[in-house]
């Protein structure tokens, strides 16, 4: 499975991610991404849309 972490320090809250994410993996909490569930399937369009680098991908 794969297992997308955000950095909420760095996120700048654009909501770029949460919008982009087939998953709905992804949602704005607070102002920034939050992940939350566990869908998400590995196609790293969150982690190359961010424009902070904020979103790493780990397969597990
Ligand atoms: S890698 Fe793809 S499916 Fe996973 S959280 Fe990012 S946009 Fe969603
Ligand atoms: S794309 Fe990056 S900066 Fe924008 S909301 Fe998502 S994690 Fe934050």
């Amino acid at each position: 499975m794969f297992v997308v972490t955000i950095d909420r320090e760095t996120c700048e809250g654009c909501g770029e991610c949460t919008e982009s994410c087939p998953a709905e993996a992804l949602a704005m909490v607070d102002g920034k991404a939050q992940v939350v569930n566990d869908e998400c399937m590995g196609c790293e369009t969150c982690v190359t849309i961010c424009p902070s680098g904020s979103i790493t991908l780990q397969e597990v």
